[in-house]
């Protein structure tokens, strides 16, 4: 059984993340995508909501999972009987970040493995930030987040 492991914040989730969910579902037997409960990172979303939106906007994908978790990845990765990290790369300056999380993860155990997906080119410039940042000005936001979740996300700011 190929588990692997989509881990993020997802505050909001995007178009950029369901590509990424979309397309590495297709490559694994089971993805679980696992939104992190970051006390350090002040987020829009609670946990829930988050985990929630997630679940909505892929229901019809039937071998993925939601769920959140607390504490290390790999940890969590070991509870659950994962080994294979999906992480989304959108440009040269995701990438520094990113070797370092892989490399840290693989240290912390050798049996996991990060796999990257190279964003679509119409989602490259998109992250849950500039949602936030355009969504906080009463701007459009359509072609960035589901139209169910657009709603909830300008709520945010009345
Ligand atoms: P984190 O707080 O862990 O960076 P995010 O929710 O911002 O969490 O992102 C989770 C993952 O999704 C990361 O691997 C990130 O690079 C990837 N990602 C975010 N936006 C996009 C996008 N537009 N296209 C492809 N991958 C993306």
């Amino acid at each position: 059984m190929r588990r692997a492991v989509y881990p993020g914040s997802f505050d909001p989730v995007t178009f950029g993340h369901l590509d990424i969910i979309e397309r590495s579902a297709k490559m694994v037997d089971e993805l679980v995508v696992g939104v992190l409960h970051n006390s350090a990172k002040n987020s829009l979303f609670s946990l829930e909501e988050r985990v929630n939106m997630i679940r909505e906007m892929t229901k019809d994908i039937p071998n993925v999972r939601v769920e959140s978790f607390d504490g290390l990845l790999v940890d969590y990765m070991s509870q659950i009987g994962a080994n294979i990290i999906i992480r989304g790369l959108r440009a040269v300056t995701d990438f520094e970040y990113e070797l370092q999380l892989a490399q840290i993860n693989h240290v912390q155990n050798e049996e996991i493995e990060t796999v990257f997906l190279i964003t679509n080119l119409k989602y490259s410039y998109l992250s849950s930030t500039i949602v936030k940042e355009i969504a906080s000005y009463g701007g459009d936001i359509s072609k960035f987040v589901p139209a169910e979740l657009i709603d909830r996300i300008y709520a945010k700011y009345n």
